[in-house]
């Protein structure tokens, strides 16, 4: 048994569809490639979890960078810079990269419990199956 699984933790990755269709409209080139290496990355990722069987939670990638992990206030202003995250709102401040991992993790439990709730209502119970 593997850590993650004796944890009960997993994997979260931005779903790389969104990012590839949004981004392509500004720097052809850069982002083509730049979409092609996390994309192999992220199967990379996948795989190996998978032999682990460590769970791995696509997120919607939207505004994780934007949003504020601590309050979820979303605003462009939140990012004065590339590295540094600062929330208008409510002033929490973190690295940007650390801050949209954050609500990528957040994204990716709030998914898991709900697709989880789904499996659990689709199961019938011994008593419901007569
Ligand atoms: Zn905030």
């Amino acid at each position: 048994m593997t850590e993650a699984q004796r944890t009960s933790r997993g994997i979260a990755l931005e779903d790389l569809g969104g990012i590839r269709e949004r981004v392509r409209l500004r720097k052809p080139q850069r982002v083509t490639l730049h979409s092609w290496s996390f994309a192999q990355l992220g199967t990379y990722i996948a795989c190996k979890a998978r032999r682990a069987r460590i769970p791995v939670a696509h997120v919607d990638p939207r505004y994780t960078s934007q949003q504020c992990s601590g309050c979820g206030h979303t605003s462009r202003k939140n990012r004065p810079d590339q590295a540094t995250f600062v929330c208008t709102s409510c002033g929490f401040a973190e690295h940007a990269d650390v801050n949209a991992a954050r609500n990528i993790a957040a994204r990716a439990v709030a998914g898991w419990a709900v697709s989880h709730a789904a499996d659990d209502a689709a199961e019938p119970t011994p008593a419901r199956r007569g």
